[in-house]
């Protein structure tokens, strides 16, 4: 395609003419939605990998040691 020229003589004419018909759609790379398909298309490819547990847990409720509390009935 690179060798393709940009200009040629008109049949008609003779006159130097200017390329009209150029590769479709090729240019829309940045645009946003492109670069949604390509994020999408990358996470279900390659998946980002947890290698931890999140640090935000909450922590664990309280155990109570009173040797009462478990002869209290149970819900
Ligand atoms: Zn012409």
């Amino acid at each position: 395609m690179s060798t393709v020229p940009t200009t040629s003589v008109c049949p008609v004419c003779a006159l130097p003419t200017r390329r009209v018909f150029t590769a479709p759609a090729l240019g829309h790379g940045g645009s946003a939605a492109m670069r949604a398909i390509d994020a999408t298309k990358q996470t279900a490819d390659s998946p980002s990998v947890v290698s931890a547990v999140p640090r935000d847990r909450k922590p664990p409720r309280p155990v109570s040691r009173d040797p009462r509390h478990s002869r209290l009935p149970r819900p």
